[in-house]
């Protein structure tokens, strides 16, 4: 008993010993974990979308890293994807890996929109195997694919002319019950993308007759336009039934004001009953879907606030294939990981023959045009050509100024902490900008990485140079802040995937009036709208009366473009008194 009792004394002491091990045990490792999980979240942290806000304003960590932690217990984005099951392993490495990277939506699908997605993903599967049927040009569609009807998209014009059309085309499947099939032919879908809806395919098959297909142009006997002028008085009806059961959609910016009746409901109702519809495109037409009544509907459920519809679509068609997955972050590991704000820059150029450059590209400085500014940074611009550039990022607050105090020296205990990210077919702006923070320090702790992904010098095509314009989208699209050039498709669909409204440099006509269109304008302006804008939308004369309406006075919430003159583009409901034609740009037709 007593040594009973003694061990019993000294059983207790050591129980307690025991049980203060293990609580400091688990106080320390709740500890680390607090630790880790903020370090995790500082290292995800953004600074802006959540306001749209740019610059170098307070960061917003705490509400971004709840945003981040839902994503990625969500794979789906709320409901947009496919759960991850549908999938076989491995077969889009995309889809799972980017939520760390990825800002956040700060918008959630409406319950319609997935609805709507999930028939859409049953409706493909069922339908597109049937494609193997389609017979050069059309004849004995209908009996063949039963039901299923199509939308045939012809790729055409640059990479980013083509995401926006193949979104279009599939906001338009959407609203007509339709499939969408893409050309591969053009495009090497295929090794860019990943596909989108599981267990099926939304390539055309192996058989298509591509060499058919290249006949589908202005000159085709069934397109919409054709169609409607030979149709005789007004203009508005299609023969019924349209021969060989398929009309071309001509949506084109050059578009005569037959194709452009596309627009109208009186149309849209007669196209219900043809199977195949060609569309070829350069524009972003979802728009003028709304001036459909029953699309408008339809358009309002699916997308609740209206100027998201870009952005949810274009992050639910668009993730790169595996192959361009390594190519992406090969980059992205080495020279943009670890800062905490990513800045985008993309600078479109022109072919140097092109007489009107999209910005400021002249190899003279000038000396007028840098005379209406006293600020210091004057003194620091090289060139004319870096000037618009560097007088943006700097007056805007996007980057901050470097000093030209000798003091001021680099320590090793210096952080990076922005990444910037120079987009252009010439590398000069990424140089210009990468020699301005080498040469001149910024104060405080932290430094500025400056980096470009590629230098295509110029505008080329092919399957090699859609991989590199894809991998700097994306990688642009990756930014907190994007620095945009005005009409650029390109920068489009970075923008849409970020979910950022960017900044668009301020176009020139030409070097005399340079200088007159900064000091009206300044180097850069703020977006208004997350939506990309419609270049060339119609005026809509659905009667046939020859007197079309203009469309950005149709509906309030459809305003002209802050980048486009002559453009159109959904607002989003807090923008109800900007009216912001002009800023950006001076009147040109030219189309990339
Ligand atoms: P847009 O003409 O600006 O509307 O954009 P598109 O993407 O339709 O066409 C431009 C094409 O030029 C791209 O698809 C690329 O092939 C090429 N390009 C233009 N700017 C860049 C750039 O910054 N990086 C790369 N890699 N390619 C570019």
């Amino acid at each position: 008993m007593v040594m009973g009792g003694r061990h019993g004394l000294t059983r207790k002491p050591r129980a307690v010993g025991i049980m203060t091990i293990f609580l400091g045990f688990c106080l320390v490792s709740s500890l680390w974990l607090t630790l880790y999980s903020i370090v995790r979240a500082r290292h995800l942290s953004v600074e802006e979308p959540l306001d749209f806000t740019s610059g170098l304003q307070n960061c917003q960590d705490a509400k971004i890293s709840k945003l981040v932690a839902l994503s990625l217990q969500d794979p789906t984005l709320g409901g947009l994807l496919p759960a991850l099951k549908e999938y076989e392993p491995g077969q889009c490495i995309s889809r799972t890996e980017e939520g760390p990277i990825r800002i956040p939506s700060r918008f959630t699908p409406s319950p319609y929109l997935v609805a709507k997605l999930r028939l859409y993903e049953n409706r493909h599967r069922k339908c597109a195997p049937k494609a193997v049927k389609l017979s050069k040009n059309g004849t004995n569609s209908r009996k063949e694919l039963g039901d299923c009807q199509f939308v045939i998209w012809i790729g055409n014009s640059g990479l980013g002319n083509r995401m926006i059309t193949i979104l279009s085309a599939f906001v338009y499947a959407l609203l007509t019950d339709r499939v969408l099939l893409l050309d591969n032919t053009s495009t090497d879908i295929d090794g860019l993308f990943c596909e989108p809806f599981p267990g099926t395919s939304w390539l055309l098959p192996e058989n298509y007759d591509y060499n058919w297909m290249n006949t589908v142009t202005w000159e085709n006997t069934n397109r919409l336009g054709r169609l409607l002028q030979m149709s005789g008085f007004g203009n508005i009806t299609i023969p019924s039934p349209v021969p060989n059961d398929y009309i071309f959609l001509n949506l084109m910016h050059d578009y005569d004001e037959h194709d452009r009746r596309f627009f109208c409901s009186r149309i849209q109702k007669q196209l219900k009953k043809v199977s195949l519809l060609y569309w070829r495109s350069n524009n972003y037409v979802v728009p003028g879907l709304h001036f459909d009544h029953s699309f408008h509907c339809k358009l309002d459920l699916m997308f609740p606030e209206r100027a998201t519809a870009f952005h949810h679509m274009a992050r639910y068609l668009f993730r790169p294939s595996n192959s361009m997955w390594g190519m992406i972050l090969r980059f992205r590991q080495p020279y943009l990981d670890g800062a905490r704000r990513q800045v985008g820059l993309q600078v479109r150029i022109l072919e140097s023959n092109v007489t009107i450059p999209i910005v400021a590209d002249q190899r003279a400085r000038p000396p007028d045009l840098l005379k209406h500014r006293s600020s210091s940074y004057e003194t620091l611009i090289p060139s004319f050509r870096d000037f618009q550039l560097l007088a943006c990022v700097l007056e805007k607050e996007i980057l901050p100024k470097g000093s030209s105090s000798a003091e001021d020296m680099l320590l090793s205990s210096k952080t990076r902490s922005t990444s910037v990210l120079v987009t252009s077919l010439d590398s000069a702006y990424y140089e210009t900008l990468r020699n301005y923070y080498l040469e001149h320090p910024v104060e405080g702790t932290d430094y500025i990485g400056v980096y470009s992904p590629s230098e295509e010098l110029y505008q080329q095509y092919g399957s090699d140079h859609d991989k590199k314009a894809w991998a700097d989208m994306y990688l642009l699209s990756l930014s907190n802040t994007l620095v945009t050039s005005p009409r650029s498709t390109f920068g489009y669909v970075a923008q849409a995937l970020a979910g950022v409204i960017p900044w668009f440099l301020t176009k020139i006509d030409s070097l005399e009036t340079a200088n007159e269109t900064f000091q009206a304008h300044g180097p850069c302006n703020r977006g208004v709208s997350l939506e990309p804008c419609f270049h060339a939308p119609p005026a809509l004369d659905c009667e046939g009366y020859g007197n079309g309406l203009n469309s950005s006075n149709i509906f309030s919430f459809i305003k002209p473009c802050e980048d486009v003159i002559g453009g159109i583009k959904i607002m989003p409901s807090y923008a109800n008194d900007i009216t912001a034609e002009g800023k950006t740009e001076s009147r040109s037709e030219r189309k990339t």
